[in-house]
């Protein structure tokens, strides 16, 4: 019977150099594959070119490389890059390279399908069927700098968890992810320009303050009415208001990092004067910052876009209260790859 190999990039570096000393080689050999598996993004044992091709062979015959696979790339005429990768299992997740002048942004999944239920949300009817482990996360990055440098000539930017998922409900996974991201062993990018966004499981925002970690909160707020954010995204009745205003205060207090609050308006739904002052109210807990974001349609009655008017109100009424607002368009619409769109389509 043949034993399921485990995922070489499953383990941390002690354990990978554990594991040469085991097979009476040297420690320092695990510091080289690590190096390939990670700085260099390697997906093939046959890449480590100075490790010994008996070293190689013996790690093929103990491991496995779960990378994935860019299955389809589209190109918006904005020019988002939308891509379709595939798991090991065949699954499919979706990313999305988001060009401007000065920038590139990775939008990364953190789990194939998404655990949430909100109503607005075209990931949202996709079952959760996985977590995406940290190397699938890590790969995803990867893919979309090599984008960058080919069609932009730049490296990548910036990194949001904004793609399909929940990231807080895959927390170890995306956590070991940034660690790799983050660190000087993996890409080395700046902690200060990802942003982990969140529909507002307030245990683990507390967990990450008190991890202490280094990037960016963004909570997907849409309404600071119960009964308003219970209705469009159901599963918030476990994540009531009050629990998610005192987990952002300890992230603040902790962390001294303001919060980013995403926001649609809606037509008739959020589109009143009581849902402005509840989110003029809302502001005033933690320092903070507010994203207007425009809706993208997911073939659905119940949603529309409210009216410029009603945008202008809460413009008018945040920036009254010295709160940043800032009017979001979307990007990549005609590939499906704007905000809440990613949906496996094609
Ligand atoms: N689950 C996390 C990460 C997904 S981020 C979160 O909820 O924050 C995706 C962002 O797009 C969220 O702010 C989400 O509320 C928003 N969104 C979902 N569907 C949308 C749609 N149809 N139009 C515009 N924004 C949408």
């Amino acid at each position: 019977m043949e034993i399921e190999k485990k995922d070489i990039r499953s383990l941390t570096k002690t354990q990978l150099r554990d594991f040469f000393v085991a097979n009476g080689d040297k420690a320092f050999r695990g510091n080289q594959v690590y190096e390939w598996l990670w700085s260099k993004a390697s997906h093939s044992f046959e890449d480590m070119t100075n490790v010994s091709k008996e070293t190689r062979a013996m790690l093929e015959a103990h491991f496995v490389i779960n990378h994935v696979k860019v299955d389809q790339m589209q190109r918006s005429e904005d020019g988002t890059v939308k891509n379709a990768v595939r798991l090991h299992d065949g699954l499919v997740v979706e990313s999305v390279l988001i060009p401007t002048e000065t920038r590139t942004t990775a939008c990364v999944s953190s789990q194939v399908g998404c655990s949430l239920d909100c109503n607005f949300c075209a990931t949202a009817r996709l079952k959760r069927m996985r977590n995406l482990e940290p190397g699938e996360i890590y790969d995803q990055v990867v893919a979309i700098d090599r984008e960058s440098r080919l069609y932009y000539d730049r490296p990548l930017s910036n990194i949001v968890f904004m793609g399909m998922g929940e990231p807080l409900m895959n927390y170890n996974n995306v956590m070991k992810a940034i660690d790799m991201i983050t660190s000087e062993e993996g890409l080395g990018m700046s902690p200060k320009r990802i942003t982990v966004s969140t529909s507002g499981v307030s245990k683990m925002i507390k967990k990450m303050a008190d991890d202490e970690v280094k990037f960016k909160l963004a909570v997907s707020l849409h309404s600071a009415i119960e009964s308003t954010r219970n209705h469009i995204m159901p599963f918030t009745k476990n994540f009531p208001l009050p629990e998610l205003r005192e987990a952002l205060q300890y992230w603040y207090q902790k962390t001294k990092s303001k919060v980013t609050y995403e926001y649609v308006v809606w037509k008739g739904i959020n589109d009143d004067k009581a849902s402005v002052d509840a989110l003029v109210k809302f502001c005033k807990y933690v320092p903070c910052k507010v994203n207007l974001i425009e809706y993208n349609p997911i073939d659905d009655g119940e949603f529309q876009q409210a009216s410029e008017e009603a945008i202008n109100q809460y413009i008018t009424a945040l920036e009254r209260n010295d709160i940043v607002a800032k009017v979001r368009r979307s990007r990549g619409k005609d590939i499906d790859a704007a905000c809440g769109q990613l949906a496996n389509k094609s």
